[in-house]
């Protein structure tokens, strides 16, 4: 069996998961906002004892992945920057939890770790080419190809949610402008509602505390206009952004997961007709657009995958 946590900015879970997947034991803490380093690492050694000693009568833990939000180095199992937690930027936090605990660390970015985890057992199970973006707070990407995840020669790659979809758009904390995440992120959606909120007088989401993106597409739902306008344009610019990427790419399946990904019904038309628009037939015809199976599980089965199969990745201890 294997460890594998999923380090969030608000929340620690961790699993002991066995070799078909299952879950044999769950812990849930939360990530200290101290933003001591050495607050976090504790949690992670004190959680990993806590699961390691609860399965210790059946079985033994060999290995342990963990998925962060973060920019990694592989090779040196080194967090580089990790906007949520940035006591943990510029750390090698893989070989620290390997020290402490004595079994091997790896380390995969958060959103790479969800792709493999859908590939291994949720929706893009089967095929050897797919593309998952999460939309969330942000919007994350992870690329898989010829069954091998895509990390570019500095680990960074995947970044779907930093394409420019708009040249001389709206700010974002990357540092360019106009991304996919100011657009297609519940954080675009809210921020949307309120930009476009003076021309649509009618609408029930018309006033601020009316507007989180849960408040936005439950009234999209219900045939608001300016809502409806917000999910066309979030819709719109994710299709932008996966037309882009199957003209380049040429995957077999996008699988779309994160919290957003629950509003699926009022911006999947959109997203559809602008890949019909932008993307070569062939490609654009053969690519199947999916809902996320795995929900919050994906990044710990994915960085459980690549525990178990330790090769396909930079050995971290
Ligand atoms: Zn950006």
């Amino acid at each position: 069996m294997v460890l594998a946590a999923d380090l969030g900015g608000t929340n620690l879970r961790m699993a002991v998961i066995g070799e078909n997947g299952e879950t044999k034991y769950r812990s849930r803490s939360s990530t200290p906002t101290t933003r001591r380093r050495d607050d976090v690492v504790e949690l992670l050694i004190d959680s990993a004892r806590e699961c390691i000693e609860a399965i210790k009568p059946h079985a033994a833990v060999t290995a342990f992945g963990i998925a962060a939000p973060a920019v990694l180095d592989h090779d040196a199992g080194k967090i580089l920057i990790a906007p949520n937690l940035p006591e943990l930027n510029d750390f090698p936090l893989a070989a620290t939890i390997a020290d402490a605990l004595n079994i091997e660390v790896f380390l995969e970015n958060d959103a790479n770790a969800a792709a493999i985890g859908e590939n291994w057992l949720g929706a893009s199970n089967g095929f050897s080419s797919s593309i998952c973006v999460t939309l969330g707070t942000g919007v994350g990407g992870g690329v898989i190809i010829d069954g091998k995840p895509l990390r570019g020669i500095d680990g960074t790659a995947g970044e779907i949610g930093h394409i420019c979809v708009e040249p001389f758009g709206h700010p974002c904390g990357c540092g360019s402008v106009g991304c996919l995440e100011q657009y297609s992120s519940a954080t675009a959606v809210v921020r949307m509602a309120g930009e476009l909120a003076s021309q649509f007088p009618e609408s029930k989401i018309a006033s601020p505390i009316d507007r989180s993106s849960l408040d936005v597409y439950n009234a999209a739902v219900l045939g608001d206009p300016l809502a409806i306008e917000v999910f066309r344009r979030f819709g719109f610019y994710l299709g932008v952004a996966l037309g882009g990427l199957i003209n380049v790419l040429n995957p077999e399946v996008i699988v779309v997961g994160g919290g957003v990904s629950d509003s699926w019904e009022v911006f999947i038309e959109p997203l559809r007709s602008e890949i019909q628009k932008r993307a070569f037939k062939r490609p654009a015809d053969r690519v199947s657009i999916v809902k996320a199976k795995l929900g919050d599980d994906a990044g710990i089965l994915g960085v459980a995958k690549l525990a178990f199969s330790s090769s396909n990745i930079g050995l971290v201890v």
